[in-house]
């Protein structure tokens, strides 16, 4: 008998899941819940907002929702409008993929000053994700320190140096371009434990920092070394390599030949925000690397700056009755399964890192423990008895219908160059298709 999936999530892991499901599994019926009316996870509300192309990849998901047998319902969260307890009575497959939400705490004495932000709600905040439309971070500042060495460091650090016409190509909301646009920002810092070697950037993304057109990338030449040491892997030597170019023509660039500077700071450990209610500074001890760890050596520096976004990992949030893996971030679970029925993909279940595709191997994965988990089908009722519940609760599900039409208005209503003007609360999102009939 036909097996029923409900995938909770509509991130790429989520849509990764229901593509290969539907590829290896005989005519399921699969249901993608997600707790926002608007899908994609972070493609939509991570991805850098000038990252349009990468963002492109939400076409191929498109294709997948639009697919025999997949149904989307938006506006549905799992724990509010339906527990997971209940999700697992009325399918036979049940998919978390929910991601890793959350900041990880920065926690170093003064991080509760107004003017500190974790990245996730940074990043929410510019990407005009609902929950962080609220956030409101003080720009007026002339100076920011970006605490990370990875990716969503550096996409921070550009969003915040871009020139205002490079900005007008995205898809930044109203409220965070315009915040951009007239923030005094010159310098913003950078600033990584390690050194260049063990920094998680991406070449691709390190090398965009030379393209920008108003800020010059700053590193401490002094700070780089003079090659690659012979015992890394083949990939992170590439990897340390490419970027150490890029790194030494950053040092030959005079930072005063552009009006705002990306400033790059290698062994420098964040020891302390500084200033009264709103932060005012940051002290940083300078480190060197024994063994792969940062070590302290006891000498310290301040950095003047008014504003602070830790970029320093994300983590899932628990699962009531589930259990958690507290020091990865995770549900704990072998190879995508947590226990009958009940599977995860994504970075519920790997943590916080790589790239979108990364999470394409996950849904090959579920999907192979389905067929051997459920070898003569499924038996449990799914879409229909999921419907009723929610009709009953009075739940506004947006399906992708729906969302198709929330997507042409936000086209249809963006300024040329801009991509598409955000809906950002989702108030508004249910009026204009409760409007609109
Ligand atoms: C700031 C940032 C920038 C990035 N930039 C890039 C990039 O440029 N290129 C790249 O390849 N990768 C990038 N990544 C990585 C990429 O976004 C992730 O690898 C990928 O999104 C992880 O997919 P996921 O489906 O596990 O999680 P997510 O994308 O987070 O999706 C999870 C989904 O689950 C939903 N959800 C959560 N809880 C519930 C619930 N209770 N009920 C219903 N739904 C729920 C969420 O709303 C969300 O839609 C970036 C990541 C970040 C954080």
């Amino acid at each position: 008998m036909t097996i029923t999936v409900a995938i909770i999530g509509s991130g790429p892991a989520g849509f990764y899941a229901a593509d290969a499901i539907v590829k290896s599994v005989d005519n399921p019926v699969i249901d993608i819940i997600e707790r926002l009316p608007t899908p994609y996870g972070l493609i939509r509300g991570g991805v850098a907002p000038d990252h349009q192309t990468t963002k492109k990849v939400a076409k191929k998901f498109e294709k997948t929702a639009l697919g025999d047998g997949i149904q989307y319902f938006g506006n549905v969260e799992v724990g509010r409008d339906v527990t997971l307890d209940e999700l697992r009575e009325i399918y036979d497959v049940v998919i978390l993929a929910v991601g890793a939400p959350a900041d990880r705490v920065l926690s170093i004495p003064g991080s509760d000053k107004i003017g500190v932000h974790g990245s996730a709600a940074f990043v929410g905040w510019y990407n005009g994700h609902p929950d962080f439309v609220e956030l409101d971070p003080d720009l007026n500042v002339e100076a920011a320190v970006v605490i990370g060495n990875g990716n969503v460091a550096l996409d921070i650090a550009r969003v915040l140096v871009r020139s205002n016409s490079g900005r007008a190509r995205t898809d930044l909301p109203p409220y965070a371009r315009g915040a951009m646009d007239t923030s005094p920002i010159k310098d913003v810092h950078v600033l990584g434990r390690r050194g260049p070697l063990e920094a998680k950037f991406t070449n691709v993304e390190l090398r965009e920092m030379l393209e920008l057109t108003e800020a010059a990338p700053v590193v401490d030449a002094s700070h780089l070394p003079g090659s690659v040491p012979d015992d890394m892997d083949d990939r992170e030597r590439r990897l340390a390599e490419r970027n150490l170019e890029t790194l030494r023509a950053f040092s030959e660039r005079d930072p005063n030949s552009m009006p705002k500077r990306a400033h790059f700071g290698f062994y420098a450990m964040p020891v302390e925000i500084l200033g009264g209610e709103r932060v005012e500074g940051i002290r940083i001890e300078r480190t060197k690397v024994e063994g792969g760890n940062a070590v302290g050596t006891g000498e310290t520096f301040d950095i003047p700056c008014g504003l602070v976004v830790a970029a320093i990992g994300y983590r899932a949030d628990p699962i009531p009755g589930l259990p958690y893996d507290e020091k990865r971030g995770i549900i704990p679970n072998d190879a995508g399964k947590i226990d009958g029925g009940l599977y995860a993909v994504g970075w519920i279940k790997r943590g916080p890192s790589g790239v979108i595709s990364s999470s394409r191997p996950d849904g090959a994965e579920v999907a192979e423990h389905i067929v051997r988990d459920f070898p003569s089908g499924g038996s449990k009722p799914g879409r229909d008895a999921l419907s009723g519940l929610l009709d009953e609760r009075g739940v506004r599900v947006v399906h992708f219908e729906d969302w198709k039409r929330l997507e042409t208005e936000e086209e249809a209503r963006a300024a040329q160059p801009q991509p598409r003007e955000k809906f950002t609360a989702i108030d508004d999102m249910i009026d204009h298709l409760e409007e609109r009939g």
